[in-house]
């Protein structure tokens, strides 16, 4: 394996055994930090949100009752342009996760040289739970009470989990009517119908194609002779093995929250999307036997996408993960504790920060167009966003093997100088 392998961590400090997300983004921050020689005053500017809003959204019921949720906004960073950033809906949504989310994008809006910051939001609330006008009700009040802060030059929102094109359309919505004006770069992941671009649903598991083939070039793997295993099946997921698959590479594992399925054969990606379509989950799926969930990553394969959630690859199964490769399609499926692990073991981790950034990069492509009012063609979008993500890809590789650490770390090399660099120029207003 090459040289960006051989830093050695320093132990993190203890943490419990489900890391807190916004440690473990700090963790890789100041070891990055560290080797940069960041300023004090920088380091302690850069860690910090520039903002941080809590409201509250009561909401009618369907029954006429009362019930208040919370809701978050997190801008990290602004100094390379709005922020931007998803709005993700779940019961276990925390100012701490969103605080993590939020630098994560200030990050991987640097490494894409996007003239963006970072910002990530969620109302804390069971989707599964609520109706769809509760959930319109839901997102409009948390728009007016965000009113302030969303706006195309000053923080723009996008789908995250289980948020969608829906919610970006009461959003965009909400906005115009206060505006008293249609604004539709104020979300991205909008509908095509509302100046949505082509291609930005597929995005990031195109991404993720795009940063894995690149990866099995760099070490001297062939398509044809590599199977793959992804875990979570839903846009993320299911979009990587689809074109991981059409550019010749063996889906031999695939998983949801229902379950996990295998099939040394190979799976029909296809028929299992069309089983979802059907079914909600890959849950009785026939293409594959299930095996336990936990038995999905230690499979052994050339590439694992871990494309589901937060924290799955930990210090307690990252010696068992056989692959060359893990391509992070979700944002902190890696805890820090997992990181020497991995790297002991010489596996080559594209790192969330650059692995999953090509949603951000065609989202900024539907910003550009919103704002010029002319619109691409599929062929352009996703030619333009090949490019960044290569071009981002051999970036990290260099600063990685110019401060001999693993990807991850240079990727937040590279981010966190460009920043600190934009910041030092810009000046301290005061
Ligand atoms: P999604 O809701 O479309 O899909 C999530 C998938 O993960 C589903 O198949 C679900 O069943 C599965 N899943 C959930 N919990 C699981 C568990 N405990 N075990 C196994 N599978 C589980 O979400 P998505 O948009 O594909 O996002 C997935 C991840 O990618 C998230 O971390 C998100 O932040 C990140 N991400 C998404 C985008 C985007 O453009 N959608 C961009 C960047 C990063």
């Amino acid at each position: 394996m090459s040289s960006t392998q051989s830093f050695i961590y320093k132990e993190p400090a203890p943490i419990l055994d489900k890391e807190n997300p916004f440690e473990s983004m700090m963790q890789r921050f100041d070891i990055a930090a560290h080797l940069l020689n960041l300023e004090p005053g920088l380091y302690e500017y850069l860690k910090m949100p520039v903002r941080q809003v809590i409201v509250s959204i009561p909401i009618a019921m369907d029954n006429g009752e009362v019930k208040v949720f919370e809701g978050y906004r997190v801008i990290h960073n602004d100094i390379l342009g709005p922020s931007k950033g998803g709005i993700r809906y779940a019961p276990d949504v925390s100012l701490d996760e969103m605080k993590a989310l939020a630098a994560w994008m200030t990050w991987k809006c640097a490494i894409m040289s996007i003239p963006f910051g970072g910002a990530k939001g969620g109302v804390k609330c069971d989707p599964s739970k609520l109706s769809s006008l509760q959930l319109e009700k839901i997102t409009r009040r948390y728009t007016s009470n965000l009113i302030d802060i969303f706006g195309p030059d000053r923080d723009v929102p996008a789908p995250d989990m289980n948020t969608n094109e829906q919610t970006m359309a009461w959003i965009m919505d909400t906005y115009s009517m206060h505006m008293r004006r249609t604004e539709p770069a104020v979300v991205t992941g909008k509908p095509l119908l509302l100046g949505g671009s082509l291609g930005r649903r597929e995005a990031t598991g195109r991404g993720c194609m795009i940063v894995t083939l690149t990866a099995m070039e760099k070490i001297g793997m062939k398509p044809k002779d590599t199977s793959v295993v992804v875990q979570g099946f839903g846009n993320v997921g299911s979009v990587s093995a689809q074109l991981l698959r059409e550019q010749g590479c063996k889906i031999i594992g695939i998983g949801d929250i229902s379950g996990a399925f295998y099939n040394k054969k190979g799976i029909d990606v296809d028929k299992a999307l069309e089983w979802v379509k059907h079914n909600k989950t890959l849950a009785g799926f026939p293409g594959a036997e299930q095996i336990p969930q936990e038995e999905l990553l230690e499979l052994e394969c050339d590439v694992l996408v871990p494309a589901a959630k937060e924290d799955q690859i930990t210090q307690w199964n990252a010696s068992k993960i056989k692959a060359k490769i893990i391509c992070e399609g979700a944002n902190g499926p890696t805890s820090s504790k997992a990181d020497p692990i991995l790297q002991e073991k010489g596996i080559l981790v594209i790192p969330d920060i650059l692995a999953n950034a090509g949603g951000v990069t065609v989202s900024y492509f539907e910003w550009v167009q919103d704002r010029v009012g002319y619109f691409w063609s599929l062929d352009r979008v996703n030619s333009r966003m090949e490019q960044m993500m290569k071009a981002a890809f051999h970036s990290v590789y260099e600063t990685a093997e110019r401060y001999n650490v693993p990807l991850r770390i240079g990727a937040y090399i590279l981010a966190i100088d460009k920043v600190a660099r934009t910041l030092k120029i810009r000046g301290i207003y005061a």
